[in-house]
């Protein structure tokens, strides 16, 4: 395992094993606030979304959004939870200024889902994870910290416009293994968000954050080792990296005759380190109590009913689904659902297609480099499926060849014009004609006395030289195989 920090160099952990629990909070994408009309969408000037509700001013009273409660039941069906048919809110009550009432309205001893799983596979072995509970909340304000680090702050500025976004938050039992299984729990988590059509999940606008719990025992020890909750990374990446380092420290601790403190620690990306902020609050210190200004929620098994039937094909059965029907390999079924969007991408265009494996690979191929190197989404670009039929179409045909079908692509991509409109502006078209290409064959040979000799010699490859002339002279045009079968026509076998 690869470790961050000085604390961890040397460590040995192969006698210790590690227990992980996480607590992730999702922001469903409803267009109001949970418990108010206010506006959700991201960005806006600071406190501009806001009404006495989220707000928290004396004498407003909350209102249960319903689109809310459904996003929050199907999340929970997603991850194969039971539903309640009676749950409750309850207020948290803490004191911080991100939150004006002084309370957060959360559940806590009737949430609406529990008992849920979701299944991963690390590095070739299945793992199922279980899901203590799901549960409805407010989200908080936020705070914006002056200076470089919450922990020497000077200051604090406040933007209410997030306050009263709804917010599920998923928690799992502590069944894994390893930070690189965290890490994937999270990534499969997500897509399973993502396809459930609950939340648009981006972590770096903040819409799904993790919190990660861990501890370490000596292996073959079955009560839990003393945990400590590690918060602030901002991706997958961080989270991994995060545990790494502070699955090394407790054991540095541990092996040195010292005791691990329960604690909340704050991971510092730059440093690659987690440091202590505050001890652990216990539960009572909340004071949770039932909120009086909200009715429980009571669904019936008929409501439950239609929800789950109403959830999208999820990641699991949609891999499932991408080999058996279109004969993917796992490994592109893999890379194709990744995203929901990329998913339908890839089946609207293999529909309309006859070779399903040369639509995946375009898509994993051309279409999510320039995705990743000009740092955009699918739904942000003009490449659409029906055009990438268009092009695969034309190199079947032969009317352009794979490599110029890239530089045509590119230009799709930046444009959002027609493969055949680029192709016979540009005048890419293959050339194909014997005759043409028969005399570029001949002025090749002439041109290189010595690639022919040494072809005749034996050396095979030196007809690449050839080769290459051919293609330069008519700018990648050339059908490549006519160009091979003439030119061994012409030269004959090597060494004759
Ligand atoms: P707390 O009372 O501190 O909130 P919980 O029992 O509610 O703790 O668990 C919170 C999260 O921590 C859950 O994801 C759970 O799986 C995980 N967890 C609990 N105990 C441990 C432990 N000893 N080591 C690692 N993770 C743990
Ligand atoms: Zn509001
Ligand atoms: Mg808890």
């Amino acid at each position: 395992m690869a470790l961050a920090g000085n604390v961890s160099k040397g460590v040995d952990l192969s006698r210790w094993e590690i227990v992980i629990g996480l607590e992730i909070h999702v922001e469903l994408l409803t267009d109001s606030k949970v418990f108010c009309g206010c506006a959700t969408d991201f960005g806006g000037e600071p406190n501009t979304r806001v009404c006495p509700v989220c707000l928290g001013l004396p004498g407003s009273l909350p209102v249960l959004n319903a689109k809310a409660l459904e996003y929050a039941v199907k999340t929970g069906l997603a991850l194969g939870c039971e539903i309640a048919p009676f749950s409750k809110f309850d207020r948290k009550n803490y004191f911080y200024p991100d939150l004006p009432k002084a309370y957060q309205i959360s559940q806590y001893d009737l949430p609406l889902c529990r008992h849920g799983h979701l299944d991963i596979e690390v590095n070739g072995e299945k793992r199922r994870i279980g899901i203590t509970r799901v549960h409805l909340e407010e989200e908080t304000g936020k705070s914006l910290h002056a200076g470089t680090s919450i922990v020497d702050s000077p200051y604090t500025l406040l933007d209410y416009n997030r306050a009263g976004i709804p917010l599920v938050e998923i928690v799992t039992e502590p069944d894994l293994r390893s930070p690189e299984e965290a890490r994937i729990f999270l990534e499969e988590l997500k897509r399973v968000v993502e396809f459930a059509g609950v939340s648009d999940v981006k972590m770096e606008e903040g819409s799904l954050r993790c919190d990660a719990n861990i501890s370490v025992r000596p292996r073959g020890e079955t009560r839990l080792g003393t945990k400590t909750e590690v918060k602030n990374m901002n991706s997958f990446r961080a989270v991994q990296r995060a545990l790494e380092y502070e699955a090394a420290r407790q054991v540095a601790v541990l092996e040195s005759g010292g005791r691990i403190e329960q604690e909340t620690r704050h991971w510092d990306e730059a440093a690659g380190v987690t440091r202590g902020m505050r001890s652990k609050e216990q539960a009572h210190d909340y004071r949770y109590f039932p909120e009086p200004d909200l009715v429980p929620i009571v669904l019936t098994p008929e409501q439950i009913e239609k929800w789950r039937q109403e959830l999208p094909e999820l990641p699991a059965a949609r891999r499932e689904r991408l080999m058996r029907e279109y004969g993917l390999p796992p490994y592109d079924a893999e890379i194709l659902t990744t995203s929901r969007k990329l998913a339908d991408f890839f089946e609207e265009a293999a529909r309309q297609f006859p070779d399903p494996k040369m639509v995946s690979n375009w898509v994993m191929g051309e279409l999510l480099r320039l995705l990743k190197a000009e740092g955009k989404e699918l739904d942000q670009v003009n490449v659409t499926p029906a055009r990438l039929v268009g092009l695969l179409q034309l190199i079947r045909a032969g009317t352009i060849s794979g490599a110029t079908a890239k530089e045509v692509f590119e230009e799709m991509f930046r444009t959002g014009q027609e493969a055949a409109a680029i192709v016979e502006r540009r005048g890419l078209q293959q050339i194909s004609d014997e005759e043409t290409i028969r005399q570029l064959v001949q002025k090749a040979i002439a041109a290189n006395p010595e690639a022919v000799e040494s072809y005749r010699k034996g050396k095979e490859k030196a007809i690449g030289a050839l080769v290459g002339q051919v293609m330069r002279e008519t700018r990648g045009k050339a059908n490549p195989q006519l160009v091979n079968r003439l030119l061994l026509e012409a030269l004959g076998k090597p060494g004759q």
